[in-house]
């Protein structure tokens, strides 16, 4: 297949669904040779795949040593296996907290400091890290999971600035409101699920929620030459959520 990403080694972890689904797709139809890495089977039987755990770095080292050398070596990975749960401090555990932080957090980095020799030796690369808009603003009871996004976006900058230099460059998105099974708890919390997503819709600007795809095309452009003087940035899809300042309901403009 030709395409922009053509020639190109991907992995995406947490492929198997939801976000990392849609990136996969996106990165194959840009040319990419893509391998999902996830606990289980991707949705889609059609996407190449393989076992990972990313708190593991026995999995995560065999992960990346068997794609490179299937494909060669790795060009890109994508850091988008998470967890999200909602628990009040009180009711949170050290045990849930860094349950949290292995997912979400010590996963990039293992897969970031076991890739680089991969990437290194064929002259560079591109990470790019799945974020969250909840690293710069945050719900209730989201302690753990806003905690483990920021530092995702820490990551992702203290990662380009060391990486620069051997040509790999590292980016992050902050998506908004994405419809996936990480937000099915919430919204089928209440009994009318229809309501749920248009109430939530009229919180955005542009007058919806996200649909995986609009993270996953960003994605790709970050993955690809088209970005190549990008580096150290955490780019919001939101929709414009965080862009709308709250007013007072009583005024009927809020
Ligand atoms: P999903 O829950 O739909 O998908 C997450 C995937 O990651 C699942 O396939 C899951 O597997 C996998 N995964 C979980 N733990 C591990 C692990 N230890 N090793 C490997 N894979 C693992 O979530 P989304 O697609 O919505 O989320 C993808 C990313 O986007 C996450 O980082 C999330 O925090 C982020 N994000 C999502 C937003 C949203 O609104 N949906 C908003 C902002 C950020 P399994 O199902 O078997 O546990």
């Amino acid at each position: 297949m030709t395409g922009r990403l053509s020639g190109k080694s991907a992995v995406v972890t947490g492929g198997a669904q939801g976000i990392g689904l849609a990136i996969c797709r996106r990165l194959a139809e840009a040319g990419a040779h893509v391998v999902a890495g996830d606990l289980r089977s991707p949705q889609d039987g059609n996407l190449a795949w393989k076992p990972l755990d990313v708190t593991d770095e026995d999995s995560v080292t065999g992960f990346i040593e068997a794609v490179a050398a299937e494909q060669g070596g790795i060009d890109i990975l994508v850091n988008n296996a998470g967890i999200m749960f909602e628990r009040s401090l009180a009711g949170q555990s050290a045990n849930d907290w860094d349950r949290m932080m292995a997912v979400n957090l010590r996963g990039p980095f293992l897969m970031a400091r076991h890739v680089v020799e991969q990437m290194a030796a064929r002259g560079g690369g591109a990470i790019v890290n799945i974020g969250s808009l909840e690293g710069i603003a945050c719900n209730p009871g989201h302690t753990a999971y806003a905690a483990s996004k920021a530092g995702v976006h820490g990551l992702t900058v203290a990662l380009a600035v060391d990486l620069g230099p051997v040509g790999i460059r590292c980016n992050a998105v902050a998506p908004g409101w994405i419809d996936t099974d990480l937000n099915r708890v919430y919204v089928e919390s209440h009994p009318d699920r229809d309501l749920v997503m248009a109430e939530l819709g009229r919180l955005h600007p542009v007058g919806h929620v996200g649909d995986p795809l609009d993270v996953a095309d960003v994605v790709v452009w970050l993955a690809s030459e088209e970005s190549r003087f990008v580096t150290g940035q955490v780019i919001t899809i939101d929709g414009g959520r965080h862009a709308r300042l709250s007013l007072p309901s009583i005024m009927n403009r809020a």
